[in-house]
């Protein structure tokens, strides 16, 4: 028997937990599919200093581990599985992992996107201990230090004139003599005094002599073929991001880049809305994710509240993983009837909802 449930959530990342705990509190019973890992980018990531709520700052995976939670607290229903198969074609959505189908009256999307990486041994091993995919998140500490940023594109430079503002040095390593950076963001970064440029080059390896840090690069001309090694005690790697949209090609609309297409979180599909870093091409960051999250709930509450079809999770259904959690979870409730869902007029929803 297939699950069945009035929100299904796909990712369990900040758009998806957050999107969790607004529904449940909501009243919707939703199923979060978050997947064999669940937390999304911030279980990479170590300290987090600029999530509101937290001033000496949060550990990534705790500050994920809190979400999940605040949102098993109001009875969302954990499947920690991977989803093969999403059939968007009607409702309900009907959503398949390994072990089990669930048909969902309305379905937000938080697959997230993950950040292209070089490719080498290194950069998975020190990552984190000088290498960094965010210079807004870890910037900060590279304070009077000397870093590198790979890329050239308008992410490379505007990484790279971030960093300006705390480090000593920044290098920009680019594989081209060539930019794909906008002719303004390119300026920017070429008239900062801070900036300097190694071009037709990559990174073979990334250095820590042994300490566990990053202490430099290894790099190679491609033109020449010569080799070369820069003293540095951070790079940041800036390549562009591949959305994870895979199961959704051919069913909803993309961007050139396959970004989901989203207005107001709201997708190609009425009833099917996508948060976070998924339809996120510009911002990235954990508290516009959580922020997209909240709006798709919202959205979804009101999407239900237009086209109701009441849908129980059976009780004797496989939630795989969601046993022992769920034991944890207090049953859904309102009692503080503040629930900012619970005051916003339905009729404000209708565009929201339904625009494509
Ligand atoms: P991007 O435009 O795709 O640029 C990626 C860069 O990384 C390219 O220079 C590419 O080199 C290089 N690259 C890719 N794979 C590599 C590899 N394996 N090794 C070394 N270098 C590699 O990505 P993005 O900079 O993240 O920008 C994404 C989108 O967001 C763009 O539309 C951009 O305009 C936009 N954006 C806008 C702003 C802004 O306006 N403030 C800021 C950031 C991003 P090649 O050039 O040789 O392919």
């Amino acid at each position: 028997m297939a699950l069945t449930t009035k929100l299904a959530i796909l990712g369990g990342g900040p758009a998806g937990l957050t999107a969790a705990i607004y529904a449940a509190r909501g009243q919707l019973n939703p199923i979060v599919i978050e997947g064999v890992s669940s937390g999304g980018q911030l279980m990479t990531t170590s300290e987090v200093e600029n999530f509101p709520g937290f001033p000496d700052g949060v550990q990534g995976p705790e500050l994920m581990e809190n979400m999940r939670k605040q949102a098993l607290r109001f009875g969302t229903v954990f499947v920690s599985e991977n989803a093969h198969t999403v059939r968007l074609g009607s409702r309900p959505f009907a959503i398949v992992t390994d072990a089990q189908e669930i048909l969902a009256e309305t379905l937000i999307i938080t697959t997230g996107a993950r950040s292209r990486s070089i490719g080498i041994a290194s950069e998975r091993t020190l990552m984190g201990r000088g290498v960094s995919v965010c210079a807004t998140c870890d910037g900060f500490f590279f304070r009077g230090k000397d870093v590198a940023v790979v890329g050239g594109g308008d992410a490379a430079m505007e990484e790279a004139v971030f960093l300006t503002r705390f480090a000593k040095s920044v290098t920009v390593i680019h594989r081209r003599d060539k930019f794909r950076a906008s002719p303004i963001m390119l300026k920017r970064a070429q008239d900062n005094a801070k900036i300097k440029f190694v071009l037709d080059s990559v990174v073979e390896e990334i250095l820590d002599g042994g300490s566990g840090k990053v202490k430099g690069v290894r790099l190679k001309n491609i033109k020449t073929g010569d080799l070369s090694e820069l003293t540095l005690d951070g790079i940041f790697v800036a390549i562009g991001h591949e959305p994870n949209t895979s199961l959704f090609k051919g069913q909803l609309e993309l961007t050139e880049r396959g970004f989901i297409k989203a207005t107001e979180t709201a997708t190609s599909i009425p009833g099917v809305f996508a948060a976070g870093d998924v339809q996120d091409e510009k911002y990235k960051q954990a508290i516009t994710a959580s922020g997209a999250g909240c709006m798709a709930a919202l959205n979804a509450q009101w999407f239900l509240d237009e086209h109701d079809q009441p849908a129980e999770t059976p009780a004797d259904a496989k939630v795989v993983a969601a046993q022992s959690t769920a034991k944890e979870s207090t049953p859904p409730t309102n009692d503080a009837g503040t629930s900012t869902s619970s005051v916003v007029p339905p009729a404000l929803a209708t565009s929201t909802a339904s625009s494509p």
